[in-house]
């Protein structure tokens, strides 16, 4: 009988498999008893173990170095718990809140942004709470576009998504439901037609945001995975965090974000990496991202475009830091860059 593989979450399945050495395990002990494990079987087979530098193991495989807490890092880089008026609710800009439903996630990326508040250790969001999450929505009219995350919404089932989405479409004001999600490339069975009925009601927008970091993680499964949300009417957009050894060179990152566009997943944003408890070997300076945008910039497709993003620590919410193409010369007139390095002159525009 084939027994079906399981998700690794203990330190002796990740050295059973491969993917861990028992001389790192009182460092690794130390690491998991702070950060959750999890490696999906899909990600697990995706991983080169001959590869000391796998892109994709960096993402899951816990590491030693997670241990290494710089000064500037925080529990809370991106200041949830700031704008969180009600348990669940982040509510960081007028028009739209995060509705954290779980803590819990498919899979576990070592370089998470919430990853001290997230976990099977997590305190859950009870029913009550959910009530007192809706109910602020309920009662604030200004929120147009209510965003599904956690945790992974998509670890739910169908049937409690359901009535989640049911809930907030009984909301007259609100009228985008978007789920961000990394279950559709960590564990693509899990996208059922059913889950992705779940998802779709009348008379409001369902968006998904696929979680992406590496054109290896667009498998079969997870491209199928995809399209049965899209032709099931939802439309998806996509995150990737730039991350060092993963994806920070152009070559990568360009085929990651053709991946996405060739899947009809539109790249939506590209987050510079959080000030998260020791991610520091993970994280690039901003001008390599920079430098990273300007070289997709013109050789590919704007469709393959990201929007470069840094989640400003403490709250302020999230600003564009993608390259500046203008300038002005010595005369005080506009030049702009192309994207070949090309400047031009602008001619002025009217007064204002
Ligand atoms: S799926 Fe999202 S919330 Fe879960 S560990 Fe990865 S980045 Fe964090």
């Amino acid at each position: 009988m084939n027994v079906a593989p399981k998700t690794l979450r203990r330190l002796s399945d990740l050295e059973e498999t491969g993917l861990a050495t028992t001389d790192k395990r009182a460092a690794l002990e130390r690491v998991a008893a702070q950060y959750a494990v999890a490696i999906t079987p899909a990600m697990a087979e995706l991983i080169d173990r001959a590869d000391p530098h796998d892109p994709i193991a960096r993402q899951f495989v816990p590491v030693a170095a997670e241990l290494n807490i710089q000064v500037e890092e925080r529990a809370d880089p991106i200041g949830d718990d700031a704008h969180s008026p009600v348990e669940g609710i982040v509510h960081r800009y007028p028009d739209r809140v995060l509705l954290k439903l779980t803590h819990v996630c498919a899979i576990y990326c070592r370089f998470c942004f919430r990853r001290e508040m997230i976990g099977p250790a997590a305190e859950p969001l009870t029913a009550e709470k959910l009530d007192a999450a809706l109910g602020y929505i309920a009662a604030h009219p200004e929120i147009w576009e209510v965003v599904l995350t956690g945790g992974d919404p998509l670890v739910l089932s169908a049937r409690r998504l359901k009535q989640v989405v049911t809930r907030l479409a009984a909301i007259a004001h609100v009228k985008v439901i978007r789920v961000h999600s990394r279950v559709p490339v960590a564990d693509a069975a899990r996208i059922t037609p059913e889950l992705v009925r779940a998802l779709k009601t009348k008379g409001k927008a369902t968006y998904v945001v696929l979680h992406a970091n590496h054109a290896r993680e667009l498998t079969e499964a997870a491209r199928e995975a995809c399209a049965r949300l899209i032709d099931g009417g939802i439309p998806m957009l996509s995150q990737s965090v730039l991350l060092a050894g993963v994806n920070d060179d152009p070559q990568t990152l360009g085929e990651l974000m053709r991946a996405l566009v060739e899947c009809r997943i539109k790249p939506y944003y590209l987050h510079h990496g959080d000030l998260a408890p020791g991610t520091s070997h993970l994280r690039t300076s901003i001008e390599r991202g920079q430098d990273l945008m300007r070289a997709m910039r013109g050789r590919l497709s704007g469709l393959c475009q990201p929007t470069y993003v840094l989640d400003i620590p403490g709250g302020h919410g999230k600003s564009p830091i993608g390259p500046n193409y203008l300038s002005q010369d010595e005369a005080g007139r506009t030049r702009v860059e192309d994207f070949n390095g090309g400047s031009h002159c602008y001619p002025p525009g009217p007064a204002t």
